[in-house]
Formats: structure tokens, C-alpha cells, sequence
């Protein structure tokens, strides 16, 4: 059976009349805007901040379209990726009564925004090798189910999903499946934007805030159909994403090659890290990683977690999660960072 958008979106979506701004009405060149209560006289700030800002982003979205490949019709912008999977929760997912699939381990806002929103959360693991359970998620899957979240690379493990196994749910599942793509930029594999023409019931996420450096802007893209862009645009606060941060996310998009040369650099310093690490005999396992971030199984992790703690360096605790027992999440820092680290790693075992 065909994907069908309005089978699956929630009947009050389907009949919202979205909220309509001045910006929204009136979007033409003029030398006197009176129509949305701003103040005519300026902002204390020597920048103008005074108006609303393009409530659809469109010139930043023309530059993404640029970088990223994918038309500007087919992005969503939102206040950080979180903005992006609470709405699909709310496009999507009745309240007590619809269901989504996760594979733990796995980013944890996928569970919090479905508590937040009342919805069910089946959990169908990653395979011992960090994989996905087809057969598993198949069997957890029901008329009720609305969405699959994949994360690949993934965190906190650091590997890419196969993305056959990906491919094999978009064919199949009639619902959305969510790839979270907030690593990729580290990643060998391809991203799934180059897909989007082929798979009607899939939504792409990715951020600024990992390899492009602005956490603090708070910039989450999606890409999807025109379609489901639409219902994102429907739901959205009319303003989501403020003036200050349009500005400076330009700003940075023309600095394309010194985000690109720090991916190159995040994964050589990846690779020494890993490479001194595994020389270590208190390290069992590193998983694979695609991503700025290694997951390692270490002697002790809790004792060598609080050690590094007191000489000032922090690294994630998830020696206590499904799948990652005795492991420790490590973002990989500059060269600097990284030989502190394993001073005192190497201090703590001797
Ligand atoms: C860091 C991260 C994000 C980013 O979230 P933002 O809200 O855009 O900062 C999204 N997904 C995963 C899996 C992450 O690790």
C-alpha cells in the first residue's frame, strides 16, 4: 500500500487553520509597515531588531539549499533538531493512544518528547554489534504505530545504521521513519537527503550544532516532502526562529571551509585517540565511530569517570545503559583536550 500522508497525520492537524501573521499576509517591499504592532522607532541596539523576523526563513534556507543540496521547500527550520521531534509528535501521535518505535541505546529526547507529548514508546534494542533489529521492529509495530526514530551515526555508540536496514523500513512501514542525522558530517556514509525523492514517508534530521560549531544559535533542520514541510510549517510558533540567530547562521554558513577543515582534523585526532586508547590494557572495546565522539569500554568506569572529574575533565557516564555496560562516551576535543585526557586516563590506571 502507498505512503498516504493524510492517513497517518492526527485529525485535528489535518483541520488546524494555522496561525496567520502580519508577515504572513502582507509579504511585499514597502517603505511603511504599520500592520504588526512593532515599534516604528528602532531597537536599543545598533543593530535593527525592531520587526519580526521572515517567519519561514527563506533566505537561509535558499543558502542551505546550496550547501545541503535539497530545495528550500523540502527544509524545515527549527529551534534546535528537539523542535523537530516534538512536532513530529504532535503532527503525528494522538496522546494515549498512538505508538512510536525507538532502538535503544539511543538519543534520549526521542523518549522524553513522546512522555511529554503522552505518547507510547516500544523499544526494539540495537543488535549486540549496535545494529538494527528488523525482525524486531517489525514485530513491534501496529496499526497504532506512528513513527520510527533512527539515529545513524549513532549516539551514544558513535557507528552508522546500515542503511539497507533503514531502506527496508521506509519500503515497509507505512508511518514516518525519522533518520537523525546530526553526525553525518563526520560520516562515510552518504546522508538520507539524497533519498528523499524516493522515499515519500521519510524525514531527515540534521543540526548546526555539532560539526557547524553553534550549539548555542539552537538550529535544527529537517528535510521531508513538501508535503510534511507544510504540516511542520502549520504547527510551528510563527517566529521559531529568532532574527539574531538568522543573522549569525548566514554569517557562518560562508565559513564553509573552516567547519570542513575541523571535520577533517575531529577525525584524525579521532583515530590518535583511539589508537592510544586501545593501546591501553584496561580498554576492552572501542565501537566503530562516525561521529566526534568514541564509546569506550573501560576498567572501572565509574572510579575513572569521578577521576577525571576531579582533574577538571568531563567525559558522559553510560556505563549504566542498555547495550553500553561499562562504557564511557568521550567527545574527541583538540589535540590538547585529547593529550590531557590521556594523561590522566593513563594516570588513573598506573
Ligand atoms: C546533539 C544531537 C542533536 C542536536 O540537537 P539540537 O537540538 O539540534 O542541538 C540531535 N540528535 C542527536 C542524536 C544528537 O546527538
Amino acid at each position: 500500500m502507498p505512503f498516504n500522508l493524510n492517513a497517518i497525520l492526527r485529525e485535528n492537524i489535518k483541520n488546524l487553520v494555522p496561525y496567520s501573521s502580519a508577515r504572513d499576509e502582507f509579504k511585499g517591499e514597502a517603505s511603511v509597515f504599520l500592520d504588526a504592532n512593532e515599534n516604528s522607532f528602532g531597537s536599543p541596539l545598533p543593530q535593527d531588531y525592531n520587526r519580526y523576523p521572515d517567519p519561514l526563513q527563506w533566505e537561509l534556507k535558499h543558502k542551505l539549499h546550496r550547501i545541503k543540496g535539497v530545495p528550500s521547500e523540502h527544509i524545515f527550520l527549527g529551534n534546535g533538531s528537539d523542535e523537530a521531534i516534538d512536532i513530529l509528535y504532535r503532527a503525528f501521535c494522538n496522546p494515549k493512544v498512538d505508538n512510536v518505535v525507538i532502538v535503544p541505546p539511543t538519543y534520549g529526547m526521542y523518549e522524553v518528547s513522546a512522555n511529554i507529548n503522552d505518547v507510547e514508546v516500544r523499544k526494539v534494542n540495537l543488535t549486540a554489534d549496535y545494529q538494527l533489529n528488523v525482525d524486531g521492529i517489525a514485530e513491534a509495530l501496529d496499526q497504532h504505530t506512528k513513527i520510527i526514530f533512527i539515529c545513524s551515526p549513532n549516539n551514544p555508540t558513535g557507528n552508522s545504521i546500515n542503511p539497507l536496514d533503514i531502506e527496508t523500513l521506509l519500503v515497509n512501514f507505512k508511518g514516518i521513519v525519522v533518520v537523525d542525522e546530526a553526525y553525518i558530517n563526520y560520516s562515510k556514509q552518504k546522508s538520507f537527503t539524497y533519498s528523499l525523492h524516493e522515499f515519500p514517508n521519510l524525514v531527515v534530521l540534521q543540526t548546526l550544532s555539532k560539526a557547524w560549531g553553534l550549539a548555542a544559535l539552537r538550529l535544527g533542520l529537517a528535510f521531508a516532502s513538501k508535503e510534511i514541510i507544510e504540516v511542520f510549517n502549520k504547527i510551528k510558533p510563527p517566529y521559531n526562529i529568532n532574527q539574531a540567530t538568522q543573522d549569525l547562521v548566514l554569517a557562518a554558513l560562508e565559513n564553509i571551509d573552516t567547519v570542513n577543515e575541523w571535520i577533517k582534523q575531529t577525525i584524525q585526532e579521532r583515530e590518535i585517540l583511539v589508537t592510544n586508547l586501545l593501546a591501553l590494557p584496561q580498554v576492552h572495546h572501542i565501537t566503530p565511530s562516525d561521529a566526534n565522539f568514541i564509546l569506550v569500554k573501560f576498567d572501572q568506569p565509574r572510579a575513572l569517570y569521578e577521576h577525571l572529574v576531579s582533574k577538571g575533565i568531563i567525559i558522559r557516564d553510560r556505563s549504566k545503559i542498555t547495550l553500553c555496560e561499562g562504557s564511557l562516551r568521550i567527545t574527541v576535543g583538540t589535540k590538547n583536550d585529547n593529550d590531557r585526557l590521556l594523561t590522566e586516563i593513563r594516570g588513573f590506571y598506573n
